[in-house]
């Protein structure tokens, strides 16, 4: 239990408001005098008092609230004490709320003076063992005192500093006054359970402040406000941040109950993709303080966490729908969690198709659907597949870009983190969609026309070009063909294949086969039938000239695919010169 020890505050001040709470039923409407719950430490005496005006406990009611819950249970408690992981499988979950207390005092007294008229102050004491002492106390106001005597291990909850930290933390919208210090902690509005028609939207950024003071204002937010068939209320915010996957910070959402901070953990909650937003939520049918396992069972967790799923694709959608501009700026922000949304949940994916964006390179925006419509004339090959073509790094995979904007195609920018887990994604689940980058293939066959070049060379002078190469490339896992592609394109490119390039990088992310690590990427290296290179090397007299040119060409493909570096980019450079001279 050690990590959660400062939960004893919380449960304490739940404990006080329970009271007060508790007080405005009994006595409904006369009571107008101060119930402000108030927290004060003394450092001297080492001692932390947490104060409500509330109910009060009578002598039987203490016996019976304090004594029995705790001893009849305490065997039961030891075993659970020893099995739980935090603090939170144990507390609440048997009553046991009030002996956090323990977690961090040595002894605690209890001085209690119930509404009832007439009552008898009562002091209760225990040093944490099954003994205790009860008898008459010395109180003259309704309300209970907790009085805990801080062990010395935990002295380090005798700070204002810490104290405050923890209240602020925990009880910010606790539906009671609290206060530490004179100042008030709990000044906060429980907005997420008001009606969507009460608040303007300087309230939702007023919460949003309150939660996340150093973040800036959200994009825009989605209020949860279920009564059937369970009962969920929670404001979700679109953070106006960049998601980058390796910098997500995973403890944005904040459960709630009962105006209490409970977690930050909602993963078994709340599915994975949203943990991208922020915001709370509250629900009386989440399982509070059960193990992990039971919650990813639970009935209602299931279809609370499916709701906020429907909720968040209706609210992206009409986004889209109302204001297309507007959902333009925004995507840049949204762009990563609703694609990791699509590929993680299956309904998601279902909506996310109507609106998720894609640009293409001269920033314009698409859709799926509207790639479709635009791109079936020139970019179906004849098996009626869709090629989409797409580039990671613009700059550097320049000279196929050129080669390809010249047929025409449009090349969309995927350069994301889990861009390539998304084509995936899509290649699995939409019909008839395949994705190219770029460089898979030569300009001339990435999309498979049914016209063929006719090639100028003859098969043995094709050969002989093949054989060439094949003595002067830099390993076996280049291998040399010839194609005419056109006098318009390069006299060689290099390409890498889709599949084998995919394969190389899953592995490389630790994804894929066994094996394919250290297995040598293969690539393909094209010589241009077409281009008049290709005849002026075959003409060359000596193998010598015929070699040299042949690197020089060979180099140039490699250069603009980035393979060039160390001793090899000092050769091509070094003999650059000399073809200069
Ligand atoms: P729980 O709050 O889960 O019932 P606790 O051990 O925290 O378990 O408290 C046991 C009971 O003691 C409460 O249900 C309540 O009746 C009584 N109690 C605890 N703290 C107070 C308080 N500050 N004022 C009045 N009654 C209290």
């Amino acid at each position: 239990m050690y990590s959660d020890h400062e939960i004893f505050l919380r449960e304490l001040v739940s404990n006080a408001v329970d009271a007060t709470q508790k007080l405005k039923y009994v006595i409904s409407g006369e009571d107008t005098e101060d119930t402000t719950i108030r927290i004060s430490f003394d450092k001297d005496k080492k001692t932390i008092t947490i104060s409500d005006r509330g109910i009060g406990m009578t002598l039987d009611e203490v016996k019976k609230y304090i004594n029995q819950v705790a001893f009849s249970g305490a065997e039961e408690f030891v075993k659970k004490f020893t099995e739980a992981k935090d603090a939170n499988a144990i507390i609440g979950r048997f009553g046991l709320g009030f002996y956090s207390a323990f977690m961090v005092a040595d002894s605690v007294e209890i001085l209690t003076k119930s509404f009832i008229e007439n009552s008898e102050a009562v002091l209760w004491t225990c040093d944490g063992s099954t003994e205790y002492t009860i008898g008459p106390g010395e109180k003259a106001e309704r309300g209970t005192d907790i009085i805990l005597h801080v062990s010395p291990d935990s002295e380090e909850f005798l700070d204002k500093f810490k104290l405050n930290t923890i209240l602020e933390k925990y009880c910010k919208f606790l539906p009671a006054k609290v206060e530490f210090e004179g100042e008030v902690i709990s000044n906060h509005d429980e907005i997420w359970k008001k009606a969507p028609a009460e608040l303007t939207d300087e309230d939702y950024q007023q919460l949003h402040r309150t939660l996340y003071p150093l973040s800036e204002d959200p994009l825009f937010w989605i209020h949860l406000n279920v009564d059937f068939p369970f009962t969920l209320n929670g404001i979700l915010f679109f953070p106006k941040q960049k998601a980058e996957m390796e910098a997500l910070r995973k403890d944005r959402i904040n459960l709630y109950s009962r105006g209490v901070f409970i977690t930050d953990k909602v993963e078994d909650i709340v599915p994975e993709y949203l943990l991208l937003l922020q915001g709370v939520i509250e629900s009386p049918d989440i399982p509070l303080n059960v193990s992990r396992s039971f919650l990813q069972a639970d009935s209602s967790v299931k279809k609370i966490s499916s709701y906020i799923t429907r909720k968040v694709a209706e609210k992206l959608n009409s986004l889209y729908e109302s204001d297309r501009k507007n959902f333009e700026e925004k995507w840049p922000f949204m762009e990563v969690f609703v694609r990791y949304g699509m590929i993680s949940d299956e309904k998601f994916y279902e909506s996310g198709t109507q609106f998720a964006l894609f640009q293409n390179l001269a920033k314009e925006w698409k859709t799926i659907g509207e790639m479709r419509e635009n791109l079936k004339e020139k970019q179906t090959v004849k098996n009626e597949n869709l090629v989409l073509i797409y580039a990671t790094e613009p700059s550097a995979q320049d000279t196929y870009i050129k080669a390809i904007e010249k047929k025409g195609y449009e090349i969309l920018q995927m350069n994301g983190v889990i861009d390539q887990h998304y084509i995936e994604a899509l290649e699995r689940k939409e019909e008839k969609l395949t994705w190219k980058r770029v460089d898979s293939d030569s300009a001339d066959k990435i999309i498979e026309k049914d016209e063929k070049i006719e090639s100028p060379l003859s098969e043995d002078e094709s050969k002989a070009l093949v054989e060439l190469f094949e003595t002067i490339r830099p390993d076996n896992n280049m291998s040399i063909r010839c194609e005419a592609l056109g006098e318009e394109e390069l006299p060689m490119v290099i390409t890498r294949p889709e599949f084998m390039r995919r394969m190389k990088e899953m592995s490389a992310m630790g994804g894929g086969m066994k094996g394919f690590g250290d297995f040598p990427e293969h690539i393909n290296a094209v010589i241009n039938a077409s281009h008049p290179l290709a005849k002026i090397i075959l003409d060359r007299k000596t193998k010598d000239s015929k070699e040299k040119l042949g690197r020089q060409m060979l180099d140039l493909a490699r250069l603009s695919q980035g393979m060039l570096s160390g001793p090899a980019l000092s050769e091509f450079i070094q003999r650059s010169i000399s073809v200069l001279k």
